[in-house]
């Protein structure tokens, strides 16, 4: 699937991928039945993470406002169990967070052993937003991606696997899915006027974006940036990740006590 997925290093330009991009799915119908066969071996998989308590999934997400973020997070997971799954969702830092270093409100947020951690937004704000309004010096952010990769590399060596997902729309689907918040009354509560000044910021986040892809995809923990203008194709692609990568763990269930077979229960 044309998801991009960042080599280590590598130079990204986001306006050379297109955010409409389909593959070679066709259509809506056809990734609704690959969606539901993936949430399907989605669930028996997390059962056996969850078990055998052995490994964890760390998924980060990114996107600009109106990317997806939260939509995805309702797609993908409509089908594991709430036991094994915590969404943290990361929003302008508190007093008390912003008398800590950058990684700590994020750190005590990372999925134990045997669960799934959802990040709806994360610590690459702190290159993204920080970096786009200058909330610290640039000398403090530009130390960032260097602490971002040594962060990432102690939880991969703790046997939590990262995905990290960059939901890319285009400043058209934006705008209208902007106006579709606006149109209707379920979606007004989503609107947030604050929004369209960081829409006018829309280039320099694109550059911010790039840069952390560039400096933050080693081949343990890359960015993928998957093509989100169509939301059908966006699940489809992140739950097919999701599934290759628990696969890719060979979880196993743990041995069960020895002697089961000669228990009887009256
Ligand atoms: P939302 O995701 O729509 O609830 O908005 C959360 C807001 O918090 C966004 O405007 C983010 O840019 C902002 N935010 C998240 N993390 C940080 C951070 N580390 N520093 C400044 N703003 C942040
Ligand atoms: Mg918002």
């Amino acid at each position: 699937m044309p998801m991009v997925t960042v080599k280590p290093g590598q130079k990204i330009n986001l306006s050379k991928i297109n955010p409409n991009d389909t593959g070679k799915i066709k259509n809506k119908n056809e990734a609704k039945t690959l969606l539901a066969q993936n949430i399907e071996r989605m669930a028996e998989l997390q059962n056996i993470l969850y078990a055998q308590n052995h490994h964890a999934l760390l998924i980060v997400l990114q996107a600009m406002d109106a990317g997806g973020k939260d939509g995805t997070i309702r797609s993908i997971m409509s089908g594991v169990n709430p036991q094994g799954v915590q969404v943290t969702s990361f929003k302008k830092p508190t007093e008390e967070e912003l008398s800590h270093d950058f990684l700590w409100r994020i750190h005590r947020a990372v999925p134990a052993r045997g669960m799934i951690g959802i990040f709806n937004r994360s610590h690459y704000e702190d290159v993204l937003v920080v970096r786009v309004h200058n909330l610290v010096p640039e000398a403090v952010w530009q130390q960032r991606y260097e602490h971002i990769n040594n962060f990432e590399r102690l939880l991969v060596d703790s046997r939590v696997t990262v995905l990290k997902f960059y939901l890319h729309i285009s400043k058209d689907e934006q705008k209208e899915r902007f106006l579709a918040r606006l149109e209707q009354p379920h979606k007004l509560w989503k609107f947030n006027p604050g929004d369209l000044a960081e829409r006018a910021l829309w280039d320099d986040y694109m550059a911010a974006f790039e840069t952390a892809f560039e400096k933050c995809s080693p081949a343990v923990a890359p960015w993928h940036i998957v093509p989100s203008n169509k939301k059908w194709y966006r699940n489809l692609v992140i739950s097919q990740k999701i599934v290759e990568t628990l696969e890719g763990l060979k979880l196993e269930y743990p041995a069960p006590y020895e002697g089961l077979d000669k228990i009887v229960i009256d």
